[in-house]
């Protein structure tokens, strides 16, 4: 393939990739997004193989590499539960980490990669390994630590380590140190010392950066390990000279940047406050689960008929799924409950928080799965004012994004944080298996609350029964 083919593929590839994040913004659109992705993607590889800078003898290599990884990718894809996308996400963001160590390492070493660069091409080159070895070494280890914390094997409470702040500025002094010793290094072997130890820095950093972060602040990282994803791939780019790279690495970047923007707001956080970490802990101790006021009252069960019979007599219904929901895998009963009550005229609208579940748009992926129309399914902000009018709210697996406390106790650890305001319904029902709390370790006085019921047990199996219940 000749150079100017090449270069129109990326262009092309690159206009894909662009309608591929509009098209992703919108439910309705998102199938279509994916497809552009898809055909942008492979437009991409081949235009790589078959373009100059391949040469016949490297495509085996590549054909090889390619085969293994995509059936690792094949089998992983398979065999994960819908539950466990979120951590096999923060594990695909660990491998673009790694990758542009290993790429800005093996630059680093290839003599081929520096020849013929005047000295202040020199100093550029080097300074993009040294950037890009830095945030993909951030990538990297900070994104297996959130694939610890999503899966539950490392526990959400912060770990804050004395002086932390400290700590963190000292790394930043000795990276910036060693950068200076990088850059002026004779030869490879005398700068393979000060990359090794920025490298090992960085790793802890990352190590540190996500330890440090509570529980209820988890979606944000997760979006900015998306960000710090793509611009690990940009600087890839930048030092295999690969104009695609830059520019498909600058797209996620910026839009994972955006998503932490929309994180935060919905959670009431700054950016700077997040990173900081520890949400909610008063400066200091980590977050005990049960801190802020001591919720009152008692909480009253029901059945699956008493809650069949509720639903009967609504008009209005809001329901407002969360993590337990994906748990049970509650979604196609949840369908067949909607469809059988809109049947009767009941008029059922989805609630969804922007952080409900484990990671962003996980509600909307199941709700779509299931085939709920679209337009029932709405925003927190579209439809929090609707509750007082609302005879019935159903809370699916839902915990910690329909907590009182966020707005009446300042000191919640989630204080402050926009909720979802069922217990302003007529009734409100809670479906889970305890009383336990939800991710951000918090109590939930709703559970307390004098119009609230709670439906004990799996989800989906409950939601069978009254879907039985209400047939009947
Ligand atoms: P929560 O984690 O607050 O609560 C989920 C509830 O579901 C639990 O209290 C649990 O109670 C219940 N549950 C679990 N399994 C089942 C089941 N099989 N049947 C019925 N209920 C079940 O989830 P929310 O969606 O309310 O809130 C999301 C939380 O996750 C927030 O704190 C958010 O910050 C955090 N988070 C969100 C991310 C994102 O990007 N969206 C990423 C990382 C964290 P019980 O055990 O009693 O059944």
């Amino acid at each position: 393939m000749s150079a100017s083919l090449a270069t129109v593929s990326y262009i092309g590839a690159t206009i894909l990739f662009i309608l591929s994040l509009g098209g992703l913004s919108h439910p309705e659109t998102s199938r279509r997004g994916n497809l552009y992705g898809m055909i942008g993607m492979t437009i991409a590889v081949l235009a790589t193989i078959f373009g100059p800078r391949v040469s016949a003898a490297g495509i085996p290599w590549i054909v090889g590499s390619m085969v293994a990884g995509g059936s690792i990718g094949i089998f992983a894809a398979r065999k994960v539960q819908m539950t466990q996308m979120p951590e096999l996400v923060a594990l695909m963001h660990s491998l673009v980490g790694l990758a542009a160590c290993l790429v800005g390492f093996a630059n680093y070493i290839d003599p081929s990669a520096a020849a013929n660069l005047t000295s202040a091409e020199k100093a550029i080159h080097e300074v993009e390994i040294y950037v890009g070895i830095l945030i993909g070494a951030v990538t990297f280890s900070g994104s297996i630590i959130a694939f610890g914390k999503l899966s539950g094997m490392i526990g959400g409470k912060p770990l804050l380590l004395p002086a932390r702040h400290w700590l963190n500025l000292a790394g930043l002094l000795v990276v910036i140190y060693f950068g200076g010793a990088f850059l002026h290094a004779e030869s490879v072997s005398a700068g393979m010392t000060p990359l090794i130890v920025m490298t090992v820095i960085a790793l802890l950093f990352g190590i540190h950066m996500v330890m440090a972060i509570g529980g209820a602040d988890m979606p944000v990282v997760v979006s900015m390990l998306n960000s710090y994803s793509g611009w690990a791939a940009a600087a890839t780019g930048f030092m295999l000279n690969n104009d695609l790279l830059i520019v498909i690495g600058a797209l996620v970047g910026s839009s994972g940047a955006i998503l932490s923007y929309i994180m935060c707001r919905a959670m009431n956080r700054n950016f700077i406050s997040v990173i900081a970490g520890g949400f909610g802990t008063g400066g200091g101790a980590p977050a005990a689960p049960s801190s802020g006021a001591q919720p009152v009252g008692e909480a009253v069960p029901v059945n699956a008929i008493e809650t069949a019979e509720l639903l009967r007599e609504a008009k209005n219904v809001i329901i407002v799924p969360g993590y337990g929901m994906a748990v049970a895998q509650a979604q196609h009963t949840v369908y067949e409950i909607t469809e059988l009550l809109r049947e009767k005229g009941v008029n059922v609208r989805f609630g969804i928080h922007p952080v409900a579940g484990r990671m962003p748009g996980h509600m909307n992926v199941l709700l779509a799965e299931a085939r709920v129309p679209y337009d029932i399914v709405l925003e927190m902000d579209e439809l929090n004012q609707d509750f007082p009018d609302t005879d019935v709210a159903m809370v699916i697996g839902a915990n910690d994004i329909v907590n009182p406390a966020a707005q009446d106790d300042p000191n919640s650890p989630i204080a402050g944080m926009p909720v979802l305001e069922v217990w302003k319904a007529k009734t409100s029902i809670v479906m889970k298996r305890s009383m336990a709390s939800g991710y951000a370790g918090v109590d939930n006085p709703l559970f307390y609350k004098e119009n609230n019921r709670m439906l004990f047990g799996d989800a989906k199996k409950m939601l069978e029964e009254v879907f039985v219940a209400l047939k009947s």
